[in-house]
């Protein structure tokens, strides 16, 4: 029975989710998040096994024959997947583990592990995340578009999360993820258990 917390945050490109995980993660220090297998390129300055573990597709689909992945999915174009072992051990070491992950995956790991938590953010307008999207380098019209299309699509799920949070000010979302952390790790069903001697003793 792990005693951890699986939470499942999704976003949109240009929500600014990874920025929010990383101050999240620093504040909290029984929070891990799981590096994902990917089968796409590094980009510039990601290392591997850090940011991912890059993979090629041969290796990739032959974890999945093995049922080495949680979850796995086609993003973009490449596959993406969640190792089933690492995410186990965290759980089981009382550690919160955050899969940043999308919508595909975030279906598969809800029917395996009912009791995860998971949560959207969402950028505070569509003229943000124009915008969000636009500053990432000289892209044209039409790379603009398509991601657009790619948000849209992402968002349109929202409704299948536990908690939505609205990234207008960083300091404000990132609290509002600290809030349900917090609040998660209070539940009594893992309070219990590791409280369990003081509550002996506060009961003798
Ligand atoms: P990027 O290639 O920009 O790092 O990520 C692209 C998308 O892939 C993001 O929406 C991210 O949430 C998703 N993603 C990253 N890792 C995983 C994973 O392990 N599983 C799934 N299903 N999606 C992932």
């Amino acid at each position: 029975m792990s005693l951890g917390t699986l939470y499942i945050l999704s976003a949109p490109s240009g929500a600014g989710k990874t920025s929010l995980v990383k101050a999240l993660v620093e504040r909290q220090p029984a929070l891990t998040v799981s590096v994902s297998h990917t089968t796409r390129a590094p980009r510039p300055g990601e290392v591997d096994g850090r940011e991912y573990h890059f993979i090629n597709e041969r290796d990739f689909l032959e974890r999945v024959e093995d049922g080495g992945f949680l979850e796995h999915a086609k993003v973009f174009d490449h596959f993406y997947g969640t190792a089933r072992a690492s995410v186990q051990s965290d759980l089981r070491a009382d550690r919160d583990v955050i899969l940043e992950i999308d919508w595909q995956g975030a279906q598969q790991v809800r029917r395996q592990m009912p009791g995860c938590q998971s949560i959207f953010i969402v950028p505070p307008s569509r003229a943000t995340l124009e915008q969000r999207l636009r500053t990432r380098g000289q892209d044209s019209d039409s790379v603009i578009e398509r991601r657009m299309r790619d948000a849209v699509r992402e968002i349109s799920h929202y409704t299948e999360y536990d908690y939505l949070v609205v990234n207008d000010a960083f300091e404000r979302a990132l609290a509002e993820l600290e809030c349900i952390v917090t609040g998660n790790r209070l539940r009594l069903g893992a309070q219990a258990r590791r409280q369990q001697a003081l509550m002996r003793d506060l009961l003798a």
